[in-house]
């Protein structure tokens, strides 16, 4: 459906992607998944047609995406990281102006604000200024403001920043009902367990490079371990922690010491050297590959930092 190839973009002397090449499928929900900093906003400006590439292309079902091609953009939903509302306005009037942005009228935009409305629990909600609005409130309008037009591609640039657990789950809920229904998304966040539980193919940036590409699965699979094994930090720890590093990756914050061994390295062998370090076995768990330690193992860096 959305096809990118060598698409790089520079602001002045910084390059903020650096060469994309990137498949999306109809129907998938696509996950980028990096730092601040990487691109993802960049890259989603560019799939918005708010930008031009400096280099490479990006088709839409074939057909070149452009900044000024208003057909093809009208089939492009956007939510933009930022929050893009009218504070002094209720919720019923800033989805009017978006629908008739995009040329809704009548009984079809009625329609769809309460649809859209009740699909996000605002509808009584809906004469309500938008500055009485609770940050994760705010979130959830700026995108269904994004929807009232049927895009058939939804980007949708880290919209869950600032948002609390609650609001967060009825947006996931909600994309992940649309995807079923045929949706095609792309989503952006630097949170490692959104791209996790909504998206069914992933793609890891980084200084405008992506870095690794597939399924949660496939991307596991290219850490050199199959699990991290987390320990306390403790002085009395310290020659453990010294006497495994050499046999695999070792990450540590203020509290815990993690792991990853390498293949080849036997886990008999880690439970020996900590017994000859006096370290009980109990203290020791046993963490799932994530994607963040997938990142930090291509990076060195966290997501985060
Ligand atoms: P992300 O969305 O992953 O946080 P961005 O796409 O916003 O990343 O930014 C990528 C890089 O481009 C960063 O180094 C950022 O500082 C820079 N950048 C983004 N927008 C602009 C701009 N309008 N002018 C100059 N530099 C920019």
């Amino acid at each position: 459906m959305l096809r990118l190839d060598s698409v790089t973009k520079r602001y002045g002397s910084l390059t903020a992607l650096n060469g994309i090449s990137l498949n999306i499928a109809r129907g998938e929900c696509f996950g980028l998944l990096g730092p601040n900093g990487a691109g993802k906003s960049t890259l989603m400006s560019l799939l918005a047609g708010l930008r031009t590439p400096d280099a490479g292309s990006l088709t839409l079902d074939g057909a070149p995406l452009s900044a000024s091609d208003l057909s093809t953009r009208a089939t492009i939903g956007l939510v933009p990281q930022s929050i893009a509302l009218y504070d002094d306005l209720s919720a019923e009037q800033n989805l009017r102006i978006f629908g008739e942005l995009y040329g809704l009228r009548g009984a079809t935009l009625r329609d769809r604000i309460d649809e859209a409305l009740a699909a996000v629990q605002l509808t009584d909600r809906r004469r309500d200024r938008v500055d009485t609005f609770s940050g994760g409130m705010q979130r959830r309008l700026n995108l269904i403001a994004a929807l009232l037009h049927r895009p058939k591609l939804l980007l949708c640039d880290e919209p869950t920043v600032g948002v609390d657990p609650q609001s967060r789950n009825a947006i996931f809920d909600f994309l992940e009902k649309l995807n079923r229904e045929g949706l095609t998304i792309i989503y952006s966040t630097h949170y490692m367990e959104e791209a996790t539980r909504l998206c069914s193919r992933i793609g890891v940036i980084d200084h405008g490079r992506i870095l690794a590409l597939g399924t949660l699965d496939d991307l596991l699979a290219q850490l050199p371990f199959a699990a991290a094994i987390a320990f306390p930090v403790r002085a009395s720890h310290a020659a453990f922690a010294a006497a495994i590093a050499p046999h695999g990756e070792l990450t540590s914050d203020d509290e815990m010491h993690r792991f990853g061994p390498r293949a080849d390295f036997k886990l008999s062998e880690f439970y020996r050297l900590a017994e000859q370090h006096g370290i009980a076995p109990q203290l020791f768990t046993h963490d799932r590959p994530t994607l963040e330690a997938l990142f930090l193992h291509l990076t060195g860096r966290t997501l985060r930092e």
